[in-house]
């Protein structure tokens, strides 16, 4: 069992990031309206993450480390027909078995509950009393796993992709205000007021966010909203595009061509925009990737689509020419 989860974690945990990712997507489900990350050495000293969701019964605390004990979803349509995240029970077993895992968690009702495993193994579990919510404390990430430990790039990089991650969590996720506290700076900051505007805000800058202009456009398929940068406002890499199909944001390289695209000749060679693109659509029409850590999708409709998208953002940009 321990094994087996050492393994998996191969698959979900690669890097402080995909811990992040998996423990920031668990408070979502939970209805979270605040989420605070607190990271330590980029994330592999600590990561602690503290939300105000609906919490863990203290029956079920135990349950929550064991393999597919839980699953959310259950047939592959429903991965996108319904809103939660989490897929397959396993972050939580496998995050634990490569690191040293405190949870406390209550859900304001009843005395909360405090436990804490090592390698995947449960060293202490206790009544807790704390307000409704859970926080989890992630340290030593890969101690006992030194050969993952390799993997991990500079502190640098791993912060960056740490970053990118929240950013675009943040950014599907406007009614929730996030906090991101590396080493005691704040990297990131949303009010959670639900739109879109001030989170691209919180993250990219008050700045940032005047030279972003709304687009909206829709046929049968598809709804296409959101913002995209002035043709003077350009980054060197595509880190800042992001796409949010129905709430979750994905990957696709198609749809950020549409995007590059709208722009023309309005953009120099090897510059990318500042977009957040959010695509509202009929689930069925999405085929994902299955792999837990990944987000690229595929689409039928992908060209109509990415026809849409183009228009919208030629649409919007429109008198505001160079
Ligand atoms: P999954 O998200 O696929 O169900 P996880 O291993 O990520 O599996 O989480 C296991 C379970 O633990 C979840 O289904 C949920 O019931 C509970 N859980 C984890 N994190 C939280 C949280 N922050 N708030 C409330 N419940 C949580
Ligand atoms: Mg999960």
């Amino acid at each position: 069992e321990m094994l087996a989860n050492q393994i998996a974690a191969g698959e979900v945990v690669e890097r402080p990031a995909s811990v992040v990712k998996e423990l920031v997507e668990n408070a979502i489900d939970a209805g979270s309206t605040q989420i605070d990350i607190y990271l330590e050495e980029a994330g592999l000293r600590k990561i602690q993450i503290i939300d105000n969701g609906e919490g863990i019964e203290a029956e079920d605390v135990l349950n929550a480390f064991k393999r597919h004990a839980t699953s959310k979803i259950h047939t592959r349509d429903d991965l996108f027909r319904i809103r939660t995240l989490g897929f397959r029970g396993e972050a939580l077993p496998s995050i634990a078995s490569v690191s040293e895992l405190t949870l406390e968690t209550s859900t304001g009702e009843a005395v909360g509950s405090y436990v804490k495993l090592s390698g995947g193994s449960v060293v202490e579990h206790k009544p807790h009393s704390l307000r409704k919510g859970t926080k989890i404390t992630v340290e030593n990430l890969f101690f006992n796993t030194p050969a993952r430990l390799k993997y991990v790039k500079t502190l640098q990089t791993e912060l960056s992709n740490v970053g990118d991650i929240v950013n675009r969590l943040a950014l599907s996720h406007p009614d929730i205000a996030f906090r991101l506290i590396h080493d005691g700076n704040k990297m990131l900051s949303t009010t959670g007021n639900g739109e879109i505007k001030q989170a691209i805000a919180g993250i990219y800058g008050v700045e940032t966010a005047k030279k972003m202009v709304a687009l909206e456009q829709d046929d049968l398929d598809f709804k296409v909203s959101g913002f995209v940068s002035l043709p003077e406002l350009t980054r060197a890499g595509r880190h800042y595009l992001s796409l949010i199909i129905n709430g979750r944001y994905i990957r696709n390289f198609s749809l950020n061509k549409a995007i590059v695209e709208g722009y023309g000749s309005k953009l120099m060679v090897g510059r990318y925009p500042i977009a957040v693109i959010q695509i509202d659509m009929d689930p069925l029409l999405v085929d994902v990737n299955v792999h837990p850590t990944k987000q690229e999708v595929r689409l039928s409709k992908e060209k109509e689509l990415m026809a849409l998208i183009t228009a919208s953002i030629q649409e919007a940009l429109g008198d505001k020419q160079l």
